[in-house]
C-alpha cells in the first residue's frame, strides 16, 4: 500500500513538473509571471530615465554556447531582464558538423519564438570574431548577420579551425564598416583576454582607437562574467565608449552565477527614455549605462548620481524624547548593498564610519549631531560606486525634515 502510494505521489509531482515546465513542446516560453522570482535583478527608474536590465553578450548552440537560444530566454526572464541579446561568434562555430548554420540569424529567431508575448526584449545581436588588433567586437540591433559573415567557399569545410581561419580572413574593419551599415551599436568584447594581453592588461591598438574616432565602435566592455577590467575602464573614458557589463554566458547561469546563493550575472543598466529597443538602442550611443558587477556599481558621474539619488533615500529622521541623537532610517530600494563611508564631522553610534546599506531594507543609522538641528545634510563616499577607475562616487543625503518627539 505503501509502495502504490507513494508512486502515485511521485507521477503526482512528475506531471506537475511536465505541466509547470517553462518551455513546452512547442518551444514557447509561457506568458507567466516571474516578477516573484527572488532572484530578479531591480534598479529603481532615476528621475529623468527608465533604468533598463540588459545582457547584451551571451551565446547558444549556434557558436560555443551549451544551450538552445529558449534556455537563454527562460534565464531571461528569471533574472528581470529588460532587454537580451544572443550574440553567436560568426567565425567561431565549433558544433558546424552537427549543427549546419547557414542562417545566422536563427538563434535570434528562435529566441524571439521562444519569448512569445512575454515583455523580455530580444535584441538581434552578433560577435565579429578576430585576433587582435580587431580582437572580439558585439554589434547589436543589426538587421541580418548573414551580411556579416563571408565564406562561401567555406560552406563544406568541417575542420573547425579551418573554417575559423578562413571565415576571419575577410578584414574586420569592413566587417565593422557593415554593421555600421546596418545601423549597430558595435562594443569592443573583453580586451583584457589572457590571450591577446597575457598580463591582463589592455592597450588600445590603433585600429581601435581610428574606429574609436570615427564613431564606428561605440563602446567597450568593463565586465564580462567573473572579471573587471579596470583598463578597460580607462580606455572607456580615454576614448569616450559607453561602459558596458556582460554575462558572455556559454554554459548556465545559474553555474557560473549562482543567482539562488545571491549572485548575479553582470548586466548593463541602460538609462532610457522609454521602455523600447529604439530608446535603448539611443540610450547606448549617448553612453547612459551604469555597469552592475558583483557588488560594484561602476558608471559616469552623471549616470551613477542618477542611479544612486533613485536607489537610496531618507525615509525618516527623528531626535527621541530626551535625546540630541538623531535617528536616521536610510531606505534602500536597489540590489546593491551600497557601503557608505561617513564623510561629514560627524560620528555615528551603532558603526564607525563605514555603514552597510543592506538592499531592499531600511537601515537605521543613529548620528551624533551634538546638538538639535532642523536639517541636516550627511556626506558619504559610497565605495562599491565607481565614476573612475579607483575612484569612489561621493553621494550626499540632504534631510529637509527632521522630527523631534
Ligand atoms: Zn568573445
Ligand atoms: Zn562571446
Amino acid at each position: 500500500m505503501t509502495t502504490v502510494r507513494s508512486s502515485l505521489f511521485l507521477a503526482c509531482t512528475f506531471m506537475t513538473m511536465l505541466t509547470s515546465s517553462l518551455v513546452s513542446a512547442h518551444g514557447v516560453i509561457p506568458k507567466q509571471s516571474f516578477d516573484e522570482a527572488p532572484r530578479q535583478i531591480q534598479f529603481p527608474d532615476t528621475a529623468e530615465f527608465k533604468t533598463l536590465v540588459l545582457d547584451p553578450h551571451t551565446h547558444s548552440s549556434f557558436s560555443d554556447g551549451h544551450v538552445w537560444p529558449s534556455v537563454r530566454v527562460a534565464e531571461a526572464l528569471y533574472d528581470g531582464l529588460d532587454a537580451l541579446a544572443i550574440t553567436e561568434h560568426l567565425e567561431w562555430q565549433p558544433h558546424r558538423a552537427d549543427l549546419p548554420h547557414p542562417d545566422r540569424n536563427r538563434a535570434y529567431e528562435i529566441a524571439l519564438q521562444a519569448n512569445g508575448d512575454n515583455e523580455l526584449m530580444i535584441i538581434p545581436g552578433t560577435e565579429i570574431t578576430r585576433a587582435l588588433p580587431a580582437g572580439h567586437i558585439n554589434a547589436l540591433f543589426i538587421s541580418d548577420a548573414n551580411k556579416l559573415v563571408k565564406h562561401p567557399e567555406l560552406e563544406d569545410q568541417t575542420d573547425v579551425r579551418a573554417y575559423y581561419q578562413g571565415a576571419s580572413e575577410w578584414p574586420a574593419q569592413e566587417a565593422v564598416n557593415a554593421a555600421n551599415e546596418q545601423g549597430a551599436f558595435l562594443f569592443w568584447n573583453h580586451a583584457w583576454w589572457g590571450s591577446d594581453f597575457p598580463n591582463g592588461i589592455p592597450k588600445a591598438p590603433k585600429f581601435h582607437k581610428d574606429n574609436a574616432k570615427r564613431n564606428l565602435i561605440h563602446g567597450i566592455e568593463i565586465a564580462n562574467g567573473d572579471s573587471y577590467s579596470e583598463e578597460s575602464f580607462q580606455i572607456a573614458l580615454d576614448l569616450d565608449l559607453t561602459l558596458i557589463g556582460v554575462s558572455d554566458i556559454h554554459g548556465l547561469i545559474d553555474w557560473d552565477f549562482v543567482p539562488h546563493e545571491g549572485g548575479h550575472r553582470p548586466v548593463t543598466l541602460v538609462l532610457a527614455k522609454e521602455r523600447s529597443q529604439a530608446s535603448m538602442r539611443e540610450a547606448l550611443f549617448e553612453g547612459r549605462t551604469v555597469v552592475w558587477f558583483k557588488n560594484l556599481l561602476i558608471g559616469r558621474q552623471d549616470n551613477l548620481q542618477a542611479l544612486l539619488a533613485a536607489s537610496m533615500s531618507v525615509k525618516s529622521a527623528t531626535y527621541k524624547t530626551g535625546s540630541d541623537i538623531l535617528t536616521v532610517e536610510i531606505e534602500n530600494v536597489s540590489d546593491a548593498a551600497f557601503q557608505l563611508q561617513n564623510m561629514s564631522g560627524m560620528t555615528f553610534g551603532g558603526s564607525a564610519d563605514i555603514v552597510d546599506i543592506e538592499p531592499h531594507a531600511v537601515t537605521t543609522v543613529a548620528v551624533r549631531t551634538v546638538k538639535r538641528l532642523d536639517q541636516l545634510s550627511m556626506k558619504f563616499t559610497v565605495l562599491n560606486a565607481l565614476t573612475k577607475p579607483k575612484k569612489a562616487a561621493k553621494f550626499k543625503l540632504y534631510i529637509d525634515k527632521i522630527e523631534a518627539l
